[in-house]
This record gives structure tokens, C-alpha cells and sequence, in this order.
């Protein structure tokens, strides 16, 4: 792959001695967005490994996906989105949405020749203020975790795309609950919970069909949201889909923290889901008032007693490793251009898979726009290199 050290170029080690490896653009996630973000940076003409380098935490393909539980099987997702100049293949609609989108985006690596780094974590991103190779401007110092200890690279641009996985998020009620509790990430089986009584907490897309798939194999679900479930007859169209983007847009420009999806997408009705509306498996009990030992107390001061609780209650923006730059405005939000790509407080720095583009359709879309972004900010010091040397 040919690694280019920054210290074999111009003498430069960090303050730890090791030498940083030098990278025009450092992809950091493997995901729907940062490979749409390498398949693009790879057609402007950047070399995988040489050029830019794709860091990934997991250690194998799929982003998300290869964390998904066995019974969301593929029939069950919303669609998946193609990556740049390829076709998601047919697929077993009972095959696992995981096995499926793993086998596409490993596939998609190798035909690509995309060279991705695994299992590689990215702890920080700091600023750095020249000299580098990619010019005298801002530029970023990455230190990642991996199988063979620490790496330190030395970028030009950064294009972000980490996802919600790693950051799972639970509401915090009154009381304390003995029993089992999980969120969404750690959910493996409804075979777990045969024969118990199970609370699931909130009104997306998971919690309808964690309650669905309870049920289906002998749980005995109960459901609770804050809010009335929002179905939605409507198609899941095109323009609708605009509109949604738009209004996710219209909040992380003026630096607000994006909504969670289901807030803004509402649930799609259905046949199935219909029938366990009308059967009342799909009623909710309202918001949770406090938590008991033994069980639950509703806002209507009814209660249940309980044998575990699943908190399908979202994601928040896995960007933990921004937190040198301060980029967070003091809401949690960070505030994006109008490309939607672009960090106002970070030039050289662009988040994909954020807000606006946090499905496999807007990622792919904001892949393009970061890679193009990402080249425009390093071109002027690969000009500059290049007529010092010429
Ligand atoms: C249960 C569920 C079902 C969904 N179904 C659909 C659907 O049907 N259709 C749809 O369009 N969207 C769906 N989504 C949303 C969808 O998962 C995302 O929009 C899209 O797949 C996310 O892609 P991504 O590249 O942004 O993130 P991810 O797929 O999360 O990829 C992020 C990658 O970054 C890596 N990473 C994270 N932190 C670091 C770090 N510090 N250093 C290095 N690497 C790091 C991770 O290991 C991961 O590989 C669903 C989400 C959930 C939770």
C-alpha cells in the first residue's frame, strides 16, 4: 500500500516521536457514507492508501449494519440505497440484513480497491497550523487506536462519516428497575424473552417491530412512547423525502441538534401494522412516569409489572473524536454550511451521514459533495507543493 510518512518527507515526528503518515484526505468510517466519500475521492483522481486513506473501527465491512440483530432480516428494512457506481444485488428477503449489506459493501471494497484500514479507531482530530506536506494551512492531526498499537496521521481534510452506533441513547426517568435492561444495539433475539413481560420504549421503526417480533415469538410486549405514534399513509416518495432533508438542513445550519429520524419521518402504516393497531398490539401506553423495582409507572398512573425493558429510544452523532476541534455549539448541535458537508467552525473538516444525510440514500449523496469539498481544500497546497518542487 505504500504508506507515505510525513517524517521520511521532511524530517517531522510528533511530540510522542512517532512519525505521522501523511494523507491528503483521511476518510474516518466505512460506512454507506464514508465509502460513497472514497468511491469519489478515488474518480478525482486520489489513490487509496497513497493519497487518502479509509480508517474504520469495525472489524469487518457493513458500518452499522454488521452489528444488526438476526431477525431484522432484509425484507424488513426500509431500502438500502446503492453505492456510487455499483447495484446492491438481489438478496434472500429472509436472509439477515446484516449477512446481506456486509457481503455488499465487503465486495464493494475489494472491487474498488478502496484499501480500507481495520480495525482502526480514530480517538481525536486536532488542528494544525503547518508545516505539512499538503501546505501551509490548517491542517489535522489524527491519532487512531488499532490491532498494532497507535497510529498518528497528518491530513489535509478530514471527511468524518462515524454514524450513530456507537453513541446508543437512554432517557433518563425516575425510580430504579431491577430487571434486564438493553437498548437497541445490544438486542440479539426475541427468543430471549419468550414467556416475559417486556417494556419497548419508543416510537420508531425498531420499537414497532421489536414489539411485533415479541410477540411473534411468545413475549408478552408492552409499548411506550412520549408521544402518539405518528403512522403516516402517505408515500414514502421523493419529494416527500426532500421535504424531510430540507427540514433536518433547516436545523443543523443554524446549529441545532438534528432531530431523531422517526420525529421527522413518522412511522410507514401498512397491512401488518394496521392489523396490530386494530388487535391493540400496537397500542401505546403513553410516557413512562417512573421506573419500579419490579416493573413500570405510567404518566396515566397506571402500572405493569415487568421482567425487562428494551430502550428503543435512537441514536445520537458519534463524534467524539471532534471534541479538540470544538465544533459543538452549546446545544450538542454542530453548525453546517448550506453544501450541508461543510463544518463552519472546522474549514478542511466535512461531516457526512450528519443531519440532513443520515440514510443510506443521504449518505451516498453527501459522500460526493465532501469528497469534491474535501479536493477543492487541498488543491491549493498540492499546487503550491508542486511548483516549490518544480
Ligand atoms: C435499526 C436501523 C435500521 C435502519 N434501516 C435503514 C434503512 O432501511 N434504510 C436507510 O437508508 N437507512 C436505515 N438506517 C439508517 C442507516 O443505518 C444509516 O443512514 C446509514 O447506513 C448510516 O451510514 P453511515 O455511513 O453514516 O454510518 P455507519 O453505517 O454507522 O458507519 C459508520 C462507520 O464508522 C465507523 N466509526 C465510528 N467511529 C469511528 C472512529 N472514531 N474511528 C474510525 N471509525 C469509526 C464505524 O465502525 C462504522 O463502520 C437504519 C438505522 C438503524 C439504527
Amino acid at each position: 500500500m505504500g504508506d507515505r510518512v510525513a517524517g521520511s518527507m521532511d524530517g517531522m515526528t510528533d511530540a510522542a516521536g512517532a512519525a505521522a503518515i501523511d494523507r491528503r484526505v483521511v476518510v474516518v468510517g466505512a460506512g454507506q457514507a464514508g465509502l460513497s466519500a472514497a468511491h469519489h475521492l478515488q474518480r478525482q483522481g486520489l489513490r487509496a492508501g497513497t493519497d487518502f486513506e479509509v480508517l474504520d473501527a469495525n472489524p469487518t465491512p457493513g458500518g452499522a449494519w454488521s452489528h444488526r440483530w438476526d431477525a431484522l432480516t432484509f425484507d424488513l428494512v426500509n431500502g438500502v440505497h446503492d453505492l456510487p457506481g455499483s447495484s446492491l444485488p438481489p438478496a434472500d428477503p429472509q436472509e439477515p440484513a446484516r449477512d446481506v449489506i456486509t457481503r455488499y459493501y465487503g465486495d464493494y471494497e475489494d472491487e474498488m480497491g478502496l484499501h480500507v484500514s481495520r480495525p482502526w479507531r480514530v480517538a481525536s482530530i486536532e488542528a494544525f497550523d503547518g508545516p505539512a506536506a499538503w501546505g501551509d494551512s490548517q491542517c489535522f492531526d489524527l491519532t487512531a487506536h488499532g490491532p498494532s498499537g497507535v497510529r498518528r496521521y497528518r491530513a489535509g481534510a478530514v471527511i468524518s462519516g462515524t454514524g450513530t452506533w456507537d453513541r446508543p441513547y437512554v432517557p433518563h426517568y425516575p425510580g430504579r428497575f431491577a430487571g434486564r435492561q438493553l437498548h437497541t444495539r445490544d438486542f440479539t433475539a426475541p427468543e430471549d424473552f419468550t414467556g416475559q413481560r417486556v417494556l419497548v420504549v419508543g416510537g420508531g421503526i425498531s420499537a414497532v417491530q421489536f414489539v411485533m417480533l415479541l410477540d411473534a415469538a411468545g413475549a408478552e410486549p408492552i409499548w411506550s412512547t412520549r408521544r402518539p405514534p405518528r403512522w403516516r399513509d402517505e408515500p414514502f416518495d421523493a419529494a416527500w423525502g426532500r421535504t424531510v432533508e430540507e427540514s433536518v438542513a433547516a436545523r443543523t445550519r443554524a446549529g441545532l441538534r438534528p432531530l431523531s429520524v422517526v420525529a421527522t419521518t413518522g412511522l410507514p402504516s401498512g397491512p401488518r401494522y394496521r392489523a396490530a393497531v386494530a388487535s391493540g398490539l400496537l397500542q401505546s401506553r403513553g410516557p413512562i412516569d417512573r421506573l419500579l423495582t419490579a416493573g413500570v409507572r405510567f404518566v396515566d398512573g397506571s402500572s405493569e409489572p415487568l421482567d425487562a425493558i428494551i430502550w428503543a429510544t435512537g441514536f445520537r452523532a458519534s463524534l467524539g473524536h471532534l471534541r479538540p476541534l470544538r465544533i459543538r455549539e452549546p446545544g450538542g448541535g454542530v453548525m453546517m454550511a448550506d453544501d450541508d458537508v461543510s463544518v463552519i467552525k472546522a474549514p478542511g473538516l466535512f461531516l457526512v451521514g450528519y443531519g440532513r444525510s443520515a440514510s443510506t440514500l443521504g449518505a451516498t449523496r453527501a459522500g460526493r459533495r465532501a469528497a469534491r469539498a474535501a479536493i477543492a481544500a487541498t488543491r491549493a497546497a498540492t499546487e503550491d507543493a508542486v511548483s516549490a518542487t518544480g
